[in-house]
C-alpha cells in the first residue's frame, strides 16, 4: 500500500473508533530535539555507564555522578519545544478521538501541548521528591539551579537531597500510573503507537493487552517493532510529518460523519 492510502486508512480507522489511546516513546520527542536517553547513540552514554549513574543505586551511592550526567538532558528539556506530533494528539483528543496519552517520555512536552489525559510511565521531570522528607516540589527553580550550577539540588524545608521524580533503572513504575495504562489498553478499539520501538518493558506489552482485547494497532515508528506484524498500518515515517497529516484527515473524516447523521 502506498503512504497515501496507509495515512488515509489509519485516519479511518481513528475516525471510526469508540475509545482510542495513543502510546508514545522516545521518538516522539527526537523532532523536539531531546534524545533518547536509553539510546546508545544517544551520546549521552559517552562518559558514564547507563545502568551506574542512571539507577536508584547508583543514585543514592554518588548523587553528583547522575547530576553531572543529568545535566546536559536537563538543560535540552528546558529548551525543547512540542513538535506537530504533539500538537496533532493533542488535536485528536480534543476533536474526542483519543481518549488518553500513554507516554515513556519525561519531558511534559504532550502535557505543553495541550493534551489532557497524559499517563507519563516512567515519571516527569516536573517534580522532585526530597529523599529525607518525602515532601514533593515542583521543579523550576530546582533544574535552573542544576542547570546553572554543579551544585546538588537540596530540600527547602529540611536541607535533604532531591531527587526528580522519574523513574531510574533499577525502579518501579508508578503503580496507579500502570495499572491505568493497562486498564486503557484493554478498553481501547485502537492504539495508535508513534515514536515507539518497544522494546522496554511495559510499552512492549500494552499494544499486546489491547490486541487481545480485540484493538486495531495503528504503528508510526522510524524503524521496525515487535509488533508489526499484529497492526493493521505500519507506517516507518517520522511522526512529526505522518501525525499531523493523519490529524488533519480524521478531521474531516468527523466533519463528515456529522453532516451525514440526521
Ligand atoms: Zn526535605
Amino acid at each position: 500500500m502506498s503512504l497515501e492510502a496507509e495515512t488515509e486508512r489509519a485516519a479511518e480507522i481513528l475516525a471510526q473508533s469508540q475509545h482510542a489511546v495513543a502510546l508514545t516513546g522516545a521518538g516522539h520527542s527526537t523532532p523536539s530535539g531531546i534524545p533518547d536517553f536509553r539510546s546508545p547513540n544517544s551520546g549521552l552514554w559517552e562518559q558514564a555507564d547507563p545502568m551506574e549513574v542512571a539507577s536508584i543505586d547508583g543514585f543514592q551511592r554518588n548523587p553528583q555522578a547522575f547530576y553531572d550526567w543529568i545535566r546536559p538532558l536537563a538543560k535540552q528539556m528546558m529548551e525543547a519545544q512540542p513538535n506537530p506530533a504533539h500538537y496533532a494528539l493533542a488535536d485528536l483528543e480534543q476533536m474526542g478521538v483519543l481518549k488518553a496519552v500513554i507516554t515513556q517520555n519525561i519531558d511534559e512536552l504532550h502535557y505543553r501541548a495541550g493534551s489532557k489525559r497524559v499517563l507519563e510511565l516512567h515519571g516527569s521531570v516536573r517534580t522532585a521528591t526530597c529523599t529525607r522528607c518525602r515532601e514533593h516540589l515542583p521543579t523550576g527553580e530546582m533544574w535552573r539551579a542544576v542547570v546553572a550550577s554543579t551544585q546538588l539540588p537540596h530540600c527547602p524545608r529540611c536541607g535533604g537531597l532531591l531527587k526528580p521524580d522519574v523513574v531510574l533503572f533499577g525502579e518501579l513504575l508508578p503503580a496507579h500510573v500502570l495499572e491505568e495504562a493497562q486498564q486503557e489498553a484493554e478498553r481501547s478499539d485502537v492504539m495508535l503507537v508513534a515514536g515507539s520501538s518497544l522494546e522496554v518493558y511495559p510499552a512492549a506489552d500494552l499494544p499486546l493487552r489491547a490486541v487481545q482485547a480485540g484493538a486495531r494497532v495503528i504503528m508510526v515508528n522510524y524503524e521496525p517493532t515487535p509488533m508489526d506484524a499484529c497492526a493493521a498500518v505500519v507506517i516507518h515515517k517520522d511522526v512529526a510529518v505522518i501525525l499531523p497529516q493523519i490529524a488533519a484527515q480524521v478531521k474531516t473524516l468527523k466533519g463528515q460523519q456529522l453532516a451525514a447523521s440526521p
